[in-house]
């Protein structure tokens, strides 16, 4: 698919494995800007904005360009969107998160066990042969089907979006 990531893709993913400030800067590049004209724009203090861009840019979703202003010496810099790897990171991340969702759909089917402190894994309750060494108590299984259910679900919502990437 070609042209520009759709808004509610870069929500669904940067709210996760970023933040609300990263949503509203990749958001403000619709074209070139300086990181002060950003800052400006969005009411968030410019050193704000720079780390934030930093974060994009160590996940290559940004490009800068920096200039030398001759009367100062100072440089300035020009921050841009990446837009191919902004539809790589989101595919990616999306990706990921569809095999956790699976893995943990697994465990589920396996069957969980709990006691009054925790919930293990099937697994789990073997190697401690169904007793929880922390409060002595034997695991018992339950009923987990509404946890499969959801995942399900999750699994289906992400896939969707997935492939509109
Ligand atoms: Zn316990």
């Amino acid at each position: 698919m070609c042209g520009r990531v759709p808004n509610y893709l870069i929500k669904e993913v940067f709210s996760e494995s970023l933040s609300e400030g990263h949503i509203s800067i990749i958001r403000k590049l619709t074209q070139p800007m300086y990181d002060e004209d950003i800052a400006a724009e969005l009411g968030i203090k410019a050193t704000t904005v720079r780390t934030m861009l930093n974060d994009l840019h160590e996940r290559n979703l940004v490009e800068y360009e920096r200039i030398k202003n001759k009367a100062t010496g100072w440089y300035t810099y020009i921050w841009k969107k990446r837009e191919d790897k902004l539809r790589e990171y989101i595919k990616t991340f999306l990706e990921e998160k569809i095999n956790r969702l699976n893995e943990e759909l697994e465990i589920e089917r396996a069957g969980v066990f709990k006691c009054s402190c925790r919930v293990v894994s099937l697994e789990e309750a073997i190697e401690n042969n169904f007793i929880c060494p922390n409060c002595k108590e034997t695991f018992v299984n339950f009923n987990n089907s509404s946890k499969i259910r959801e995942l399900k679900k999750e699994i289906e919502r992400t896939k969707e979006l997935y492939n509109k990437v």
